[in-house]
């Protein structure tokens, strides 16, 4: 009996320990709807699939909470259980998050990805951008919507993952006009 308690105490430590340290990871799924399509196929092949995907999720969410959001402690950080990214089949745009932790890629825009970057660095630069709106809050939905876009661009040009020559700092208008002007406005 004292064994079986001291095993418990050390579990619930351990548990203590390694949540408080580390905050709540969370658990990073991957899944490739279209693995026949075209997109489907670079997906695992270019890219580098779901091993690469998950590898890439892990790291980018911690790049977001420590060197972009500073949210340095499990209080600051938006609690999440999993995040899952999806490859699907559909047109119109490259990526979107919905539901508040999952993300549908394009897989007709994996296939016909045109450059000037290679596939696999622009779907990581997507990610970045993706991840960005799993973790920020935005406000209870009051956010203005291209201020929401323009801190994920921030997140893509701070991780250095803008394709060259895009834009330039001091391009945009207002700093709350959303996507790359945002992070290139004075004001940020
Ligand atoms: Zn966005």
């Amino acid at each position: 009996m004292a064994s079986h308690f001291f095993f418990l105490c050390t579990l619930l430590t351990f548990s203590l320990y390694f949540h408080g340290i580390s905050g709540a990871i969370p658990k990073y799924v991957v899944i490739n709807e279209v693995p026949t399509h075209g997109g489907g196929i670079k997906f695992d092949k270019v890219i580098g699939g779901i091993p690469y995907t998950k590898k890439k999720m892990r790291h980018i969410n911690k790049y977001i909470w420590y060197k972009v959001f500073k949210q340095n402690t499990p209080a600051d950080q938006k609690p999440l259980d999993n995040v899952t990214v999806f490859i699907k089949d559909f047109v119109g745009v490259e990526a979107v998050t919905w539901g508040s932790d999952k993300i549908n890629v394009s897989a007709v825009f994996l296939r016909d990805y045109p450059g000037p970057m290679d596939l696999k660095w622009e779907f990581t630069s997507l990610m970045h951008h993706e991840m960005t709106h799993v973790f920020q809050w935005n406000g209870e939905g009051k956010t203005p919507a291209p201020l929401v876009e323009g801190i994920a661009d921030y997140t893509v040009l701070k991780a250095n993952y803008f394709p060259p020559g895009f834009t330039k700092p001091g391009s945009g208008d207002r700093w709350d006009e959303g996507y790359v002007h945002t992070p290139f406005s004075p004001v940020l």
